[in-house]
């Protein structure tokens, strides 16, 4: 996962937004605004709503690959995802912050699983509703689950590339940070499910084997245009992550130290 690039929405949509959002915040009573948040989502949300074909035009771009999903970066993108539950924060049902583009496999699980840290107690509080439970506000807190929209997720992620290919916690983070890093691994699977593994390893040897493509033609003298044509190729292959831990680490694996050397600029791509 990486930090989504901030792209603006057209005016005239952001205002459609905030216009729909005011009118859910004007209803009293709290369960209201849940149940009755949830229905102008579902009939906004399609393809032919002008506001939301721009709402996925704009997702669309901060994708990688062929519209991979903003969590596993491996299948395609389709679902609008609600970062913070609409179900639990009806105040952020039309907050465009609060949307991305995920896939089904992380979304579905994901669900409405959400969790704070405790504004009174500090502590881990789960705040995914039961069924059949009173439909209350969820304790106040500062989420668990980072969020690519506003934050860098390798500031608190690493993945290893060397063996296992899996995310870790990256070292020397507070308790609180630790326990994010555990949380969102967990919450959207991405050690969990054996292909996203395997396609993480996947592109490693891609990206490797487009760097040494890079670094050959250089030094067959091929022009700029053309050198410039497979920075961008490689800029738009799915898994960023991987590209992004291995200009990362690259001082620590010799195989990528080797063609970093040969080719200096490869990053800041
Ligand atoms: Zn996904």
């Amino acid at each position: 996962m990486i930090q989504l690039p901030d792209l603006p929405l057209l005016t005239t949509t952001q205002d459609k937004l905030e216009r729909w959002q005011q009118t859910i915040d004007s209803i009293t009573v709290y369960s209201d605004r849940v149940s009755k948040g949830k229905s102008p989502f579902s009939l906004y949300n399609k393809p032919r709503n002008h506001t939301f074909k721009q709402v996925r035009d704009v997702l669309t771009k901060m994708c990688s690959g062929a519209r991979r999903c903003a969590y596993c970066e491996d299948s395609v993108a389709d679902e609008v995802e609600h970062v913070k539950p609409k179900d639990l924060y009806p105040e952020s049902v039309f907050v465009w912050e609060n949307y991305l583009y995920a896939c089904g496999p992380c979304n579905g699980p994901k669900n409405n699983q959400f969790s704070v840290f405790s504004s009174l107690t500090g502590d881990f509080t789960n705040v995914a509703r039961g069924r059949s439970v009173p439909i209350v506000p969820p304790e106040a807190g500062n989420p668990v689950l980072i969020n690519p929209r506003l934050e860098n997720p390798l500031d608190f992620l690493q993945l290893d590339l060397v063996d296992t290919f899996y995310f870790l916690p990256h070292y020397g983070l507070n308790t609180n940070n630790h326990k994010r890093a555990e949380y969102t691994i967990n919450i959207l699977r991405l050690n969990d499910r054996d292909y996203l593994v395997a396609a993480r390893a996947e592109a490693f040897d891609s990206y490797r084997a487009r760097l040494s493509e890079y670094i050959s033609s250089q030094s067959l003298g091929v022009g700029e245009a053309q050198l410039d044509k497979r920075v961008k190729a490689l800029q738009r292959m799915q898994h960023p992550t991987v590209w992004r831990e291995m200009q990362r680490q690259q001082t620590l694996i010799p195989e990528l130290s080797d063609l970093f050397d040969q080719a200096p600029e490869a990053i800041s791509w």
